[in-house]
């Protein structure tokens, strides 16, 4: 379906963004959408960056999975899209060596 207003891009487009809030890749991140359930890597979420922040929707079915608002000094994070977020600390290992 072609009905969407906006171009989204994948959600590798938001590892700069979350890279400011997350010392970890949250883009190598699992995580489960509250609305239909799909568990998905963060990369394959649709993103959308046309607002004043950006936000991830599930690939499954568009419903807003987290949301980055930018304004002034401060960033607000909506991530009540998802059940859970999970992360592989085995990265973490990597980069401090
Ligand atoms: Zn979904």
């Amino acid at each position: 379906m072609s009905s969407y207003i906006y171009d989204y891009l994948d959600g590798n487009a938001a590892a700069g963004e979350l890279s400011k809030i997350f010392a970890m890749d949250v883009t190598a991140a699992e995580g489960q959408c509250a609305h239909c359930g799909a568990i998905k890597r963060f990369a394959e979420a649709h993103l959308y960056m046309q607002g004043p922040g950006l936000v991830a929707r599930c690939a499954v079915c568009e419903h807003v999975l987290l949301r980055v608002v930018n304004a002034g000094q401060r960033v607000s994070l909506d991530v009540r899209g998802m059940t859970y977020l999970s992360l592989d600390t085995s990265q973490l290992q990597e980069s401090s060596r």
